[in-house]
């Protein structure tokens, strides 16, 4: 069997491990020689994620295509002929903020108070959210007062966006949920997700939430799965009021950030589990292999080129802790360069230990 994976960042890096053990061969479509991927790929099709010809000929390589990045042409795929898994009808309302927004609302989940431009007078706190191709938080802008309004639509004015109710959250939680060819579906334990500047910092699974809070968001990705009919694995992010309301903040139709926890925690990582949904296999089980789990991204701090061997080789000597380098060129203030997952015990503090690996990875006065 042979996947296509659009995109070669450290989503279809981390698909190897699986890949090998179900005997599939991954052929990468990304334009940069030196992404992640490149170096597990059986083959890769240097273009632009976007370049539906590229796809074209990719399809012509592989069984099936599946996603690791979503800043796809929609419109040109659907002129091409090849397998896609989500398909592209799964994906058609989730590539644009103020669509998917709609489409939360139109299928009656959750999901913060949304509108364009003009349709509602602003009032402070609010959230601006260029419409497409924004990621860890890059795009999302927190609104307090009319001077940032001002600044922002100054920066924003010919650039899509939609306005968002600024969410008072308690937490963040997120979920991992994975449909079959046969429309199985499998969900994975609810976890907390911790942002700083709108990017996420730390992962704790799972998340001390509810059982009501549980089976809320099990039946919204059930519901979610089913309705677009996805073949292939979602992460869902939520926000979790004070009351303990549940709602929807995005979708990504790939695996996701939140879900890396999975690949020692978990008796199926969200990667196999992708691999195995795509390639039309039963899915695996999303048990827990241990009491909890922490991840921590290990995020760029500065410009440079440091591989930063030393500090990963003391985080890695923490008990029960992996650490995931991905091999990027250069680093860049929040860019993910690797991350690192701890598996903890009934008594583990997952605050401590984050504490501690932070304390290890960021320098003292950032
Ligand atoms: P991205 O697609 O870049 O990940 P998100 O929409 O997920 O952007 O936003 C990133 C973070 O910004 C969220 O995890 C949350 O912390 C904050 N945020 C986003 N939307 C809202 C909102 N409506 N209210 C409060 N905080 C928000």
């Amino acid at each position: 069997m042979r996947v296509g994976v659009i995109g070669g960042g450290q989503l279809a890096w981390m698909m190897v491990d699986a890949a090998k053990k179900l005997g599939i061969e991954l052929v990468i479509q990304t334009p940069n020689s030196d992404d992640p991927a490149v170096s597990i790929a059986k083959e890769t099709l240097f273009a632009p994620v976007n370049d539906a010809n590229a796809t074209q000929e990719l399809s012509d390589r592989v069984d099936v295509i599946t996603f690791e990045n979503e800043f796809v042409d929609l419109d040109a795929l659907s002129k091409i002929q090849a397998c896609f898994r989500p398909s592209l009808s799964a994906l058609k309302p989730l590539l644009d903020k103020y669509d998917q927004r709609s489409f939360l609302k139109a299928n009656h989940l959750p999901t913060p108070n949304f509108w364009l431009p003009g349709e509602q007078p602003v009032s402070f706190p609010i959230v601006v959210k260029t419409r497409r191709l924004g990621y860890d938080g890059q795009g999302t802008l927190i609104i307090r007062d009319q001077a940032s309004w001002n600044e922002a639509i100054a920066k924003l004015e010919s650039v899509p966006i939609v306005i968002e109710e600024f969410v008072p959250f308690d937490r963040e939680l997120a979920v991992m949920v994975a449909r079959s060819t046969k429309g199985e579906i499998v969900v994975y334990p609810v976890v907390e997700t911790q942002q700083e500047n709108q990017v996420c910092r730390r992962v704790i699974a799972p998340a001390e939430v509810s059982e009501s809070v549980e089976r809320e968001i099990s039946a919204i990705a059930h519901t979610l799965l089913d309705r677009l009919e996805v073949v292939g694995i979602y992460g869902i992010e939520f926000f979790l009021t004070k009351d303990d309301r549940v709602l929807v903040n995005e979708i990504a139709p790939r695996t996701h950030n939140s879900g890396h926890y999975t690949i020692e925690a978990c008796e199926t990582s969200q990667f196999e589990q992708q691999l195995r949904a795509v390639s039309g296999l039963l899915l695996g089980s999303s048990a827990l292999l241990s009491h909890g789990a922490l991840m921590v991204n290990l995020l760029g701090f500065e410009r440079a080129e440091s591989d930063y061997l030393e500090k990963r080789e003391a985080i890695a000597k923490l008990p029960n802790s992996f650490v995931h380098w991905y091999g990027k060129s250069e680093s860049r203030p929040g860019r993910k360069l690797g991350h690192v997952t701890a598996l903890l015990d009934s008594g583990d503090s997952a605050l401590e230990l984050a504490n501690t690996i932070e304390s290890i990875w960021y320098p003292e006065n950032i």
